[in-house]
């Protein structure tokens, strides 16, 4: 991330503009999977970002917010496993019956 003199992150096409970012939002980029030139998105998985926008340009920086995403999986190791829905549960009857 380029700084400036005073330390702040500015656009790489406008050394004198200081690019300004959202602290009381978080944003993500999910994960996707690309089979058979379909995709799907995976909201559950991802990475937490920060991000830089030049008002001038529109230039974007995305950064990791690595403290965040540490807090996250340090709160997730300590949470208690949440159970899977009955509908969720495989139904032994009903595989044997697909499987016909
Ligand atoms: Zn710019």
């Amino acid at each position: 991330m380029p700084l400036n003199k005073a330390g702040k992150p500015h656009c790489v096409n406008h050394e004198n503009i200081a690019m300004i970012s959202d602290k009381d939002t978080i944003n993500v980029l999910t994960t996707a999977t690309v089979r058979d030139d379909d995709i799907s998105f995976d909201a559950s998985k991802g990475a937490l970002v920060k991000v830089f926008a030049c008002p001038v340009c529109g230039y974007i920086e995305l950064y990791w917010d690595k403290e965040l995403s540490r807090r996250v999986l340090e709160r997730r190791k300590q949470a208690p496993k949440v159970a899977e829905p009955a509908s969720a549960v495989a139904d032994p009857a009903h595989k044997a019956a697909e499987a016909m």
